[in-house]
């Protein structure tokens, strides 16, 4: 098994590498990237975002087509929501293994400030670490350092650290056993 990071033509360039060997040290399963091959569907005229289950619905529609069971992360710019939520960084589906994370509430600029790349290199690693959690079978963690707690702010995302809790890293490798199998 392998995780199979598309990479939008609009994310930030010349990320792919650094985050792919981010994401596979914290996992500890090998990550690979590609152009999307995905349409980008459910863009909101009046939002100005895209309706995050839209994109998993496409990425779900491309993996049926392709009869891929690897868990896919579509990494997009533009500003995802889900119903209910002005905005996510990501969402995931476990049933079918699909992903996406945004980057566009991830750069300094949109908070004023400068960007560096290794700001959204952490930030994206972190937030697809935490969705391909999900994909993985891990729900929510109240620890505010874990992958896998649920950030609701930049400072919250900046506050975790790129591992997991030992519950949750326990959880993670028996989770990736089952998959195996
Ligand atoms: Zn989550
Ligand atoms: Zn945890």
């Amino acid at each position: 098994m392998h995780i199979h990071i598309f990479w939008d033509s609009l994310s930030p360039a010349g990320l792919q590498m650094p985050v792919a060997r981010t994401l596979s040290a914290m996992l500890g399963v090998q990550a690979s990237i590609s152009d999307n091959p995905v349409r980008m569907m459910g863009y909101d005229q009046a939002r100005k975002q895209i309706n995050a289950q839209a994109l998993l619905d496409g990425i779900q529609a491309y993996k049926h087509r392709h009869n891929m069971s690897d868990p896919v992360l579509l990494v997009v710019s533009q500003d995802i929501f889900r119903n209910g939520h002005s905005f996510v960084f990501g969402l995931a589906r476990e049933s079918v293994g699909a992903a996406v994370v945004s980057v566009a509430r991830m750069g300094n600029r949109y908070y004023g400030k400068t960007d560096h790349d290794d700001d959204l290199i952490d930030r994206l690693s972190k937030e697809g670490a935490h969705e391909i959690g999900h994909l993985f079978g891990l729900g929510h963690c109240t620890v505010p350092e874990c992958i896998m707690f649920r950030p609701d702010t930049l400072d919250e995302l900046d506050g975790k650290k790129k591992m997991f809790c030992d519950e949750c890293r326990t959880q993670l490798d028996q989770h990736k056993n089952l998959k195996k199998e």
